[in-house]
């Protein structure tokens, strides 16, 4: 059927929500590339999201879907995209419980971070920043996969609820930020996540699942491999700890995250090096800007309107009016230097929709 027909029989099924056809998707993203998609839809609750689903997957069952957050991690065609694009914008939050005891709760850190404190003038250094919570009372809450993580922090520290200040300046919502399994200093938000409640597209049913079960690693988790999970709020095991000096973390986080990691762009562009290759080839750290940077000497390098930041070597900014191809033919660049200098295959920490 074809897409405008689509839109129009939506519209008449969910008169509240806002559906365009043809939108640009560039503006809601924080790269500021990317083409039309076909159908573009607003949700502003877990429960319109929910809704707008099932009916899509009875109606509809092979209108290509794509949720997304802030679009933070993305790199999207100059062409567009097939289908439905859904804007999440549910971000209420609840607190379930308070002051809980027990440290029972809070799943242990296991998965071994790829950052090395580096020349603190030049790069980020979260060393003076780090400090332990884990003695505090806990408190859990729930936060819908729309709401942006600075809302959220925000909202937190009004609460007197602190542990997520290694992720202040993060611009992204906690749908994509589970799903990717973000990292911020030395922690991983699977650090704190207990439980993640979804729609499975497949049934149309909610489902609930334990963080154990989810496979969270360094930049993963599963839903990367089961796109029929539509995240809809992450539960979180937290802190009643220190509002004002997690507060003043988040500041100086945010602080020096701003002076290196510039906009537009989808963030870190390549995943850090693991201490097997670093061990290899008797790399200083593992991170990948800084081999760009130190032993390619490609920062600053230009394509068409993108450029690998002179802030960052692990960043791709939109200089200049950038097309997807511009910043992809820079990807390939340090893919194809990387291969040659030592036989490794980097990989990528943003997603690619669509077909640049
Ligand atoms: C300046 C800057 C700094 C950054 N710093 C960091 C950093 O320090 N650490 C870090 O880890 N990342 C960082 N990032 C990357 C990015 O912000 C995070 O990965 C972020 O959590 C992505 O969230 P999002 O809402 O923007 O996801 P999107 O980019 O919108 O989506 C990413 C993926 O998640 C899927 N998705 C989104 N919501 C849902 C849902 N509800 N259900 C199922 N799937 C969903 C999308 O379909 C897509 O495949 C940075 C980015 C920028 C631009």
């Amino acid at each position: 059927m074809n897409p405008s027909k689509i839109a129009q029989e939506l519209q008449k099924k969910f008169p509240r929500l806002s559906i365009k056809t043809n939108e640009i998707l560039a503006p809601y993203t924080t790269f500021k590339i990317g083409g039309p998609v076909e159908i573009f839809i607003t949700t502003e609750s877990s429960n319109q999201l929910k809704n707008l689903l099932v009916f899509i997957k009875t109606s509809y069952p092979r209108l290509p879907i794509t949720i997304l957050g802030n679009a933070s991690n993305l790199l999207i065609a100059d062409s567009g995209l097939k289908g439905l694009v859904i804007k999440n914008n549910s971000q209420n939050i609840k607190i379930l419980s308070l002051n809980l005891k027990t440290d029972q709760l809070s799943p242990k850190k296991t998965i071994s971070n790829r950052r090395t404190e580096l020349d603190p003038e030049k790069y980020l250094d979260f060393s003076s920043l780090n400090y332990d919570e884990s003695t505090k009372p806990q408190v859990l809450v729930e936060i819908e996969s729309g709401a942006p993580l600075p809302y959220a922090l925000a909202y937190l520290f009004k609460n007197k609820i602190t542990g997520l200040q290694w992720f202040a300046g993060i611009p992204g919502t906690f749908g994509g930020a589970t799903w990717y399994n973000i990292h911020g200093g030395t922690y991983h938000l699977s650090d704190f996540i207990k439980e993640v409640t979804t729609l499975n597209l497949k049934t149309g049913k909610e489902e609930l699942f334990q963080a154990k079960d989810l496979d969270f690693s360094y930049d993963y988790s599963v839903f990367q491999k089961k796109p029929h999970l539509v995240i809809l709020s992450t539960t979180l095991s937290l802190y009643r700890g220190d509002t004002e000096k997690a507060r003043i973390t988040a500041q100086k986080w945010i602080n020096q995250k701003a002076k290196c990691q510039p906009l537009p762009s989808a963030g870190s562009v390549f995943q850090n090096l693991d201490s097997v290759l670093v061990k290899k080839h008797g790399f200083k750290n593992p991170s990948v800007g800084w081999i760009i940077d130190q032993l390619l000497n490609l920062k600053g390098k230009t394509i068409g309107g993108a450029q690998i930041s002179p802030l960052h070597a692990n960043f791709i900014v939109n200089q200049k009016n950038a097309t997807a191809k511009d910043v992809l033919s820079l990807i390939e660049l340090i893919k194809k230097e990387f291969k040659k200098r030592w036989n490794i295959d980097l990989k990528l920490e943003i997603k690619i929709l669509g077909n640049i």
